[in-house]
This record gives C-alpha cells, sequence and structure tokens, in this order.
C-alpha cells in the first residue's frame, strides 16, 4: 500500500484530494459464504487532483499483485461490448490496419476484441496479464502473450514481431500505475506510420453524470483529454484525434501517432473537448468540491428511497454485481438489510459474497424463483441491456432503480 506524494504523470507533488471514499475492500475480491467473519483487507480510497497537469487520480495505490491475483471479469459476458469492439475492429481494418500488418492489443482479455481480426488477414497478438484469461484466448485462436505490457515486453515483442500498424487498448489506461514506461512502449512497438487507439472513461462523463462509484482501487488515473496529451507529447508522440463512445457511462477513445506522423490532426475536434473541460471546470479544484457534495447528496437521496420502500414493506435485490457496484454499496452502507441478494450473468461471481457488505449474489434466473419487488441496476451502464433482458420481471409488476446520477424508479 503506497501513498501517491507525485502526479503519475507530471510528478508534480501538488496534489488536491477532493473526495474521500473511505476504507473499502477490493472491489473484485468476493468471499466465500462461510469467510464472512474472517477480516476482510481493506484500503483508503482518496481521489485527488494534479493542480499542475490536471489528472485526477488515486491518493493510495494497492500493489498490482494483490489487486489482480484473482482477476474474475470476462468483458466477452455483455452484448454491448461485444458489439462495441466489432465496430472498432472494422474501423481499424478499414483505415488503419493492410493485409499482413501486425495488430497488438493491450490487456486483450479473452480475445473478446482481437477475435473480430481472424480471417481478416492482418497478424494479432494479445498481450494479456491474468494467466487463466490469456488461456481462455489461446484456446479460442486468438494468440495471447500472458504478461503486462511494459517497455521491456513492447521490446520483445518487437524483435520477435516486427513493429505493430496498430496498438489497441481498451479499458486498461486507468490500471496502470506506470504510464511513462507503458507510453514509452507503446512508441517502441509502435511502426513510424503506426496508430495507437486508447479508450478509458472520460472524466467528463464521470463528473457530469455523478459516477462516483466508478472509482474503485483498480482504477488508479481517471482522465480528462489534457493530460493524455501532455503525457503522449512528452514521449514524442501526439494525440491526433478523440472520439467520446457511449460505453461503460461514457468512455473517450484517443488516436495517437508519432510526432508529425501522416494522419491528419483534428484540431477543431480536439479544441473543442479541451474547451468543453475548462469551461466544467475540470482543470480546478472548486469544480471537484462540487462534485464531492453532490455525491454526499446521492448518498442521502437513495437511501432515503431504499428507506422508504423497505419501511413499505417491499423486498429489494441489485441487479449485477459489478466493481462500481461495491463501490456504491460500500461507500453508501447499503448491507443485507436492505438488498436481499445480488444476480449477476458472470458464473464467476455466483454463490460468491460481495466484499464489505456481504450481499449474497446468484445467477439471473434466482429473480424468477423469488420475485423481489425492486431491483437496483448496479451495474448502470448495462441498464437498457438489462431492462430489455428482463422485460418478463416488469411485466409481472417488478421495478427497476436506477441509482445515478439521480435515483430513479423505471
Ligand atoms: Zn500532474
Amino acid at each position: 500500500m503506497a501513498e501517491v506524494t507525485r502526479c503519475r504523470i507530471c510528478q508534480s507533488p501538488d496534489l488536491y484530494t477532493f473526495l474521500r471514499l473511505g476504507p473499502t475492500p477490493l472491489a473484485n475480491s468476493f468471499v466465500r459464504p462461510g469467510d464472512e467473519a474472517k477480516s476482510e483487507p481493506s484500503y483508503p480510497l482518496d481521489v485527488c487532483l494534479c493542480k499542475n497537469c490536471s489528472l485526477v487520480q488515486l491518493g493510495y495505490v494497492v500493489p498490482p499483485e494483490i489487486m489482480f491475483r484473482n482477476y474474475i471479469y470476462f468483458s466477452s459476458t455483455s452484448d454491448t461490448i461485444r458489439k462495441h469492439f466489432s465496430e472498432e475492429a472494422q474501423e481499424v481494418l478499414e483505415s488503419y490496419a493492410k493485409p499482413g500488418e501486425l495488430v497488438v492489443e493491450i490487456a486483450s482479455n479473452d480475445g473478446v476484441l482481437l477475435k473480430n481480426f481472424l480471417g481478416k488477414g492482418v497478424r494479432i497478438l494479445g498481450v494479456e496479464p491474468a494467466t487463466n484469461i490469456a488461456r481462455v484466448a489461446n484456446d479460442a485462436g486468438v494468440e495471447t502473450l500472458n504478461d503486462f505490457f511494459s517497455s521491456k515486453s513492447a521490446a520483445e515483442i518487437r524483435s520477435e514481431k516486427g513493429a505493430a500498424s496498430v496498438i489497441l487498448a481498451n479499458n486498461v489506461f486507468a490500471h496502470v500505475p506506470d504510464l511513462h514506461d507503458i507510453v514509452k512502449g507503446m512508441g517502441a512497438l509502435l511502426d513510424s506510420n503506426g496508430v495507437i487507439m486508447i479508450e478509458f472513461p472520460y472524466l467528463a462523463d464521470l463528473y457530469l453524470k455523478r459516477e462516483f462509484d466508478t472509482i474503485y482501487h483498480e482504477h488508479l488515473s481517471y482522465f480528462s483529454l489534457k493530460p493524455v496529451i501532455h503525457l503522449f507529447k512528452s514521449f514524442g508522440m501526439e494525440v491526433f484525434d478523440a472520439k467520446r463512445t457511449p460505453v461503460h457511462g461514457g468512455s473517450i477513445r484517443i488516436y495517437v501517432q508519432k510526432s508529425g506522423g501522416r494522419h491528419k490532426r483534428n484540431s477543431k475536434g480536439l479544441e473543442a473537448l479541451l474547451k468543453m473541460e475548462d469551461e466544467m471546470g475540470l482543470y480546478s479544484p472548486a469544480a471537484y468540491d462540487k462534485f464531492a457534495a453532490e455525491v454526499l447528496a446521492l448518498k442521502k437521496e437513495l437511501l432515503a428511497l431504499l428507506m422508504k420502500l423497505k419501511a413499505e414493506g417491499k423486498s429489494i435485490a441489485a441487479y449485477g454485481a459489478p466493481a462500481k457496484g461495491n463501490t456504491l454499496l460500500n461507500f453508501f452502507g447499503i448491507g443485507r438489510d436492505v438488498l436481499d441478494f445480488a444476480v449477476d450473468k458472470s458464473q464467476y461471481k455466483q454463490n460468491l459474497l460481495t466484499p464489505g457488505m456481504h450481499i449474497p449474489v446468484y445467477g439471473p434466473e434466482m429473480l424468477k424463483e423469488k420475485k423481489p419487488d425492486y431491483l437496483l441496476i448496479l451495474a448502470w451502464n448495462f441498464a437498457d441491456e438489462i431492462m430489455r433482458q428482463q422485460e418478463g420481471y416488469k411485466k409481472a409488476g417488478g421495478h427497476f432503480i436506477i441509482p445515478i446520477p439521480q435515483p430513479r424508479i423505471i
């Protein structure tokens, strides 16, 4: 456990802590039934703004070997993500990768994105640190190196496979403790005309939609565009385009090339985003104080709603046991006195208890058996998909509660 004393991007010690979510267990450390009484390690969950480069980051870092020991998120479980990735692959094939060229994906998971390139003439390589997940990818025919992506593994890949025309990284940048090393590695692996596409949850969305629950120990950084431009510039690269995407509550995809590369810079689009960030106040502490106050107000409002329903004798369960759900449950103190159980499609979470609050997790079929009156959607980023899939629950008289940006019943 290390306290962060300098900014991960610019090394400035001028960090402003604006939100303290308190000691919190790791969001993916589910507990075996029977182990509830055993002590559960918890770690501070504080968030700060670098007053120099505007990177928002956690105030404490849990060592990755503790955090990723039991990594259980398999991205293929979501239809929304599968579709998003198939569209991304199409864009890469149309615009950036020619037959025979190398496409590398960092933190490639079970190959959910790279599968879309099979049989399309390009060479692919995944890099995935979780051994069990890398094995699933390799078994599915997606060649995957079981390692962390770093300047060291990048050099090894380059000497074995040559330079990469495209490097993809989705939902990993926020998890990286050493941003300088990963960016250096990307630069070393990238072909002189190559493109890096990186997608991460966008701070502007987190801020506007009060997505405070996306703050958990695995997410070390919360990016606006400005500090990222600065980061790549300091390694001889330039962000030449950026697009907002709807996944994970609002993300942004940046396009990077070596400085002076052949891809045209979308100056207008980039400047519009920077202007928006500035006007929102994302570069100044005052906006974050306002955000913290809004989170506390949200807590009060959601708890009042749940208590009212309980007082009326209603039963409530949760849909989804995502990492973000555990931030919300732990910070709001929502336990088994409120939620009877949670359901999640991931079999890796079923029959376990959520970290901290110890809500039992079952498969979605439990909804038919128990018929709770209300379903708190903790996986709100998939709310539309969930409500579509659970149309029968709604028709039978059930109600959904979406907790953010403002609690509402559907
Ligand atoms: Zn900084």
